[in-house]
């Protein structure tokens, strides 16, 4: 055995053990409320598409028409010769539909928040993160050689004492908007009010807001303006069914970020026909299209968490589409969620380290795209399978 599969064997052995194994599906079907894994078709409560838009036609359409046009690769990063028309009016259409001077587009989420929060502060300068944020906003922060602080999940006085007790020049508050893994908000207004009295930044990670919450779909940022959130980040994967990210912000920020994002300078542009597809979703996402997927999503979350309410389950306190129910133990997290996929369910059982220790739960998920028959029967096998 080579010395690299030896080192590494062993630590996979120990991951199974601990019931921390991650596999894959491969699914047959496109993405939707029902899905086909291995000749099975199944009702699909994990994914992250809040608006059943991944395979709306309207979607695909648009980026077969622009792959006639512009074809595959968009051949070049944006510096070189990579950015197009299609680029530039979605860059356009994203700041004027959120309000903001002007946006900026990344490959992928992961990208923009690592890109973003390394342009924006380093060595001296202190970074501020709620302990739940996602991966790669954590994963900047501890990258930008900046002082990095967690604060306890949306506890805005723990936050108000380590800003007043930083002399850092550049301080940056970092936040989920919507938290991937629990489905609440964070306190935005309390934490734009805390950052004006501090002069700190505040960036927010609006992933799972965007599209779904807010006038317009706008997101959980809706209402603020860019003053009180000058660094607004959401990804066009989920609810908007498409792919890549942005930044949205002032003229000044966004040249910043052209000058000194690397993961923005060095990355082959997004293909033109992607641009397209993420355009065609933002036009049905803003327009009444939305408002009507919006309005049904909410009606399902409704009725979801009344149903769970009347059989005792344990969800996680949210009012969004991601319903995560706690389960605590990682083995009995993946047992639940082995029997709902016999049963005809696919919902995701999330372990550590993507959630704290002994807090491993499923992570169901709602969809625009399921219908209320769909949502009382995953409730009828929880009420057979998850039984408190
Ligand atoms: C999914 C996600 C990302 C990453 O976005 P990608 O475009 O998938 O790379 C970043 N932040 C949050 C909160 C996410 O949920």
């Amino acid at each position: 055995m080579h010395h690299l599969d030896a080192t590494l064997a062993p630590l996979l052995a120990e991951r199974e053990a601990q019931n921390l194994y991650r596999r894959r599906l491969s699914l047959e079907s496109a993405q939707g409320p029902l899905v086909r894994v291995d000749g099975r078709e199944l009702i699909n409560f994990c994914a992250n598409d809040y608006l059943g838009l991944a395979a709306h036609p309207a979607l695909a359409q648009a980026m077969a028409e622009a792959a006639t046009r512009w074809g595959t690769g968009s051949g070049a990063s944006h510096l070189v010769c990579g950015h197009s028309a299609e680029h530039e009016a979605l860059e356009q259409e994203l700041a004027d539909w959120l309000g903001r001077p002007r946006a900026l587009l990344f490959s992928t989420g992961f990208m923009a928040n690592l890109g973003t929060i390394q342009a924006l502060v380093g060595s001296g300068d202190a970074v501020f993160e709620d302990r739940l944020n996602h991966a790669s906003l954590l994963d900047g922060g501890l990258a930008s050689g900046a002082r990095f602080g967690r604060y306890a999940h949306n506890d805005t006085a723990a936050l108000a004492a380590k800003l007043a007790a930083s002399e850092a020049p550049r301080k940056l508050v970092v936040t989920d908007g919507v938290f991937s893994m629990d489905g609440d908000c964070a306190p935005l207004p309390e934490l734009a009010r805390l950052c004006a009295e501090h002069q700190a930044w505040l960036m927010v990670d609006d992933a799972h807001g965007l599209g779904v919450l807010g006038e317009q779909g706008r997101g959980c940022t809706d209402g603020l303006s860019t003053e009180e959130v000058p660094v607004l980040m959401a990804t066009l994967g989920k609810a908007l069914g498409g792919f890549g990210a942005f930044v949205a912000g002032s003229e000044t920020l966004i040249e910043y970020l052209i000058q000194h994002a690397r993961p923005y300078i060095y990355t082959t542009a997004l293909p033109p026909a992607v641009a397209a597809a993420n355009r065609a979703a933002l036009s049905l996402a803003r327009g009444p299209e939305g408002e009507a997927r919006r309005g049904r999503l909410r009606e399902l979350i409704a009725r979801f968490k009344a149903g769970a309410a009347q059989l005792g389950l344990a969800l996680m306190p949210s009012d969004t589409a991601i319903q995560p129910l706690l389960v605590g133990d990682s083995a009995a997290a993946m047992a639940l969620s082995t029997s709902l996929r016999e049963a005809g369910f696919l919902v995701g059982a999330i372990r550590p380290p993507t959630v704290p220790a002994g807090t491993a739960r499923l992570r169901i998920t709602l969809s625009a795209g399921h219908t209320a028959e769909q949502v009382d029967r995953l409730l009828g096998a929880l009420a057979e399978l998850a039984k408190p």
